[in-house]
């Protein structure tokens, strides 16, 4: 079985139209792995115009649009939201939830994560599921717990065979925008345990299921993170900002 490698860019709070340009130029050239698909997930005012000027500059067809949030009611009363089938409608089809951001900032909780999950693959998006330990967690060894705690209530809420649709990124929050990365070894230990996780509930699913790695990766880490087993690929926040180092990190991945 081939599982796919995703590579996705989270520009966070960041980017403008400029950005948005450059990005489109700048990934006109990118030599992509088969079984690689790209997600570029700008802030939501930017949607719609990078994911129509990637269709104008006929950019490789597995570069996509992604969100970095979505609501997880239909519609209604929830100023600043945006809901499932706005991007729908915007032929988006990726959305991040449960950003260690989210979570932190936003008070996001496991089960709130559940339920726009949920609602993602209700509307036939692909949600990239953020999990990851503090530094102290790890510093007390809660990681596993923590992570499962993250993850079961998302598979009592969605099923477990629905998860061959969900991407899982693992992100240690200690890594994240501080330019300390997991050692290979230690990302590749997490994801293999973040795999018997889910293949002690459904072997088949946890084969398919691609687990990406986020937290300071760059150009020249990327090649040795994506090498390891059980990591297909990387949710890229910094460095996504720019296209030239972006695209070594793309062309890095390989679907395993
Ligand atoms: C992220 O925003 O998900 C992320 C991993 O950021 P950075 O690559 O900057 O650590």
């Amino acid at each position: 079985m081939t599982r796919q490698a995703i590579v996705a860019a989270n520009w966070k709070m960041n980017g403008d139209s400029a950005l948005v340009d450059a990005m489109v130029s700048g990934m006109a050239d990118v030599e992509l792995a088969s079984n690689v698909d790209v997600v570029i997930c700008p802030s939501s005012p930017y949607l719609s115009a990078l994911s129509q000027k990637i269709n104008s500059a006929k950019l490789n067809e597995a570069i996509n649009v992604g969100s970095q949030n979505v609501n997880e009611h239909d519609s209604g009363a929830f100023t600043g939201e945006i809901s499932t089938a706005m991007l729908k409608d915007l032929n988006i089809n990726y959305v991040i939830v449960g950003h260690s951001e989210r979570r932190s900032i936003y008070k996001e909780t496991s089960t709130q994560v559940a339920k726009k999950v949920q609602a993602a693959l209700n509307a036939g998006l692909t949600p990239i599921l953020c999990i990851g330990e503090s530094e102290a967690e790890r510093a007390t060894e809660q990681t596993e717990t923590v992570l499962s705690a993250q993850l079961q209530p998302v598979i009592d809420e969605v099923g477990i065979e629905k998860f061959s649709g969900v991407v899982i990124a693992y992100e240690p929050v200690w890594a994240i925008g501080t330019g300390k990365t997991a050692s290979s070894a230690m990302a590749q230990e997490t994801h293999q345990f973040i795999r018997q996780f889910l293949a002690q509930q459904n072997e088949l699913v946890a084969a398919k299921v691609p687990l990406l790695y986020g937290g300071s990766v760059n150009a020249a880490n990327c090649e040795e993170l994506f090498a390891q087993a059980d990591i297909d690929g990387g949710l890229i926040g910094g460095a996504s900002l720019k296209a030239e180092q972006f695209k070594v990190i793309c062309s890095a991945a390989k679907g395993k």
